[in-house]
């Protein structure tokens, strides 16, 4: 082999996913020592971000005991540093025209089965007017790799969510999951306001990548792996990082998630804004996403979501409608902040039902409660559902990292918001019996309140009913 093709390779296979030391790490730390478990549990406890050696001693815990050890730490560390809010969001399809072939996902480009569509500007803001209707104040928008999804198109279809109002309501925070763009192009981007950029890896374990992505612009690992570092560069500061869990073994995957954590914080000072784990569900046409490589069984699903919540205290974490209802209600409860709920995939969908069928479909969702269903579901399970948008609104990026890293950051900011958005839900768009419900919890948050602040904020719930919106603390 010449000495410039060498070169080349190594270089393009250099990141900083240690593979080999992962694999060492999960070897090494089999069987662990219960006492040695307990002690990073601990650690996490005292939220403090675990180092990959301790996150792979918990990966190797077996024991029925020491796991539900974990899964309380899990629940534990999500009440006391977030208490009780899940902040509500619905993914919203531009256009699924792909030039990936990404094997287990229906719009690649080799699936001629799917139809393929990109929303005009009318029917945009069509779906967007349905999603206010429901109440939905917190978008991802999701768009194929595509030429025509340029960071021009990607920022005016944003600026349209932004500027579609509809009755007394209107989206207030937009993420984006989109293919990896350059520097200049995620300037573009960032220029229209948006929160978070998601880009899910896939699958941090390179041969597997290579395999499972042989077309396109996607086919380049390092360029996807090192897409955050670039939306970072441009001034992006809340980026979303993932696995989607089936391509490779889970517990190399979470070692993934963990190692790119700290590439983030080491590189920027700052761990990414949320951290998701999508499990492949199956796709029209796509045999890959019917019979994936490496199921993860909702034992195993639920142990890495509580891994990841005791390894990463500080981040986000998403759980989608691509699970069923039951296990989310579960699983929430392990550390989860954010679901999305009354989700549809179909392009179109939410202002023609007619287009929310497989053929249109990414995939399948498991979880196709109606948002009204799944508000009354939290807040009769005790949880506080919130649209907030308070802290983007007021231009503080890396709001989840002042919720952990601020005392009282939470009683006193993230609740009164959290409530007021709830308030809004109910007096703009609940059926009779979540109105119901919700007022009870809101009474029940408000009497645990110091009498100062509960004071203020039985102010701002008035204002709401008597008509005032986006009232924040
Ligand atoms: N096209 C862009 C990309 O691939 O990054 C962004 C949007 S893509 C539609 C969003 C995510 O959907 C992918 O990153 C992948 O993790 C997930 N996905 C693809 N196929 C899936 C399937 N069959 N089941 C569950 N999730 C899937
Ligand atoms: Fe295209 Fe994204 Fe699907 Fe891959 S996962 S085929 S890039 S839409």
């Amino acid at each position: 082999m010449c000495m410039y093709v060498f070169v080349k390779e190594r270089v393009e296979s250099r990141s900083f996913i240690p593979e080999e030391k992962i694999f060492e790490l999960l070897e090494k730390t089999k069987n662990p020592d219960p006492a040695r478990v307990r002690e990073i549990i601990q650690k996490s406890l005292d939220k403090n971000r675990l180092e990959p050696e301790e996150t792979a001693t918990l990966l190797n815990v077996e024991d029925p005991e020491l796991l539900e050890e974990i899964f309380e730490a899990a629940r534990t560390l999500k009440e006391r540093i977030y208490g009780n809010r899940i902040v509500l969001f619905a993914p919203l399809y531009i256009g699924n025209d792909c030039v990936n072939d990404c094997v287990y996902c229906g719009f690649r480009v080799s699936n001629k089965v799917v139809e393929r569509r990109t929303l005009t500007e009318e029917q945009l803001k069509e779906e967007v007017r349905a999603l206010v209707s429901q109440g939905h104040k917190r978008l991802i928008v999701v768009y194929g790799e595509h030429p025509k999804y340029s960071p021009e198109f990607i920022a005016r279809t944003i600026d349209i969510v932004y500027n579609t109002k509809y009755g007394n309501g209107e989206i207030r925070r937009v993420n984006v999951n989109a293919a990896p763009q350059t520097i200049e192009g995620y300037k573009i981007i960032k220029s229209v306001g948006i929160g978070t950029f998601q880009i899910f890896q896939e699958t941090y374990h390179r041969e597997t990548y290579l395999k499972l992505h042989p077309r396109g612009p996607k086919s380049n690992y390092n360029w996807r792996l090192y897409g955050l570092d670039r939306a970072m560069m441009a001034g992006i500061d809340d980026v979303g990082i993932g696995a989607l869990f089936g391509l490779y073994d889970w517990k190399f995957e979470v070692m993934g998630l963990l190692y790119h954590t700290i590439h983030l914080e080491e590189r920027f000072g700052v761990g990414p804004h949320t951290i998701s784990f999508p499990r492949i569900k199956p796709a029209i046409n796509t045999p890959y996403s019917q019979k994936p490589e490496h199921i993860v069984s909702d034992e195993d699903f639920k142990k890495l979501v509580a891994i990841i919540r005791l390894s990463v205290p500080y981040t986000g974490m998403i759980l989608t409608a691509r699970e069923p209802a039951k296990l989310r209600d579960e699983v929430i409860k392990l550390g989860v902040s954010q679901i999305d709920a009354g989700s549809r995939i179909g392009i179109g969908a939410y202002s023609h039902r007619e287009d929310d069928e497989d053929r249109k479909r990414q995939f399948t969702l498991e979880d196709p409660r109606p948002l009204d269903q799944v508000m009354r579901s939290l807040l009769k399970e005790g949880f506080v559902p919130s649209f907030c948008t308070a802290c983007y609104r007021a231009g503080r990026t890396g709001e989840h990292f002042m919720e952990f890293a601020i005392p009282g950051f939470v009683k006193n900011f993230c609740t009164p918001n959290a409530l007021f958005t709830l308030q809004e839900y109910l007096c703009d768009y609940a059926t009779e019996e979540t109105r119901k419900v919700g007022e009870e919890v809101i009474e029940r948050e408000l009497q645990k309140m110091n009498p100062k602040i509960r004071e203020r904020v039985r102010e701002g719930l008035e204002k709401i009913k008597r008509g005032e919106r986006d009232v924040r603390f």
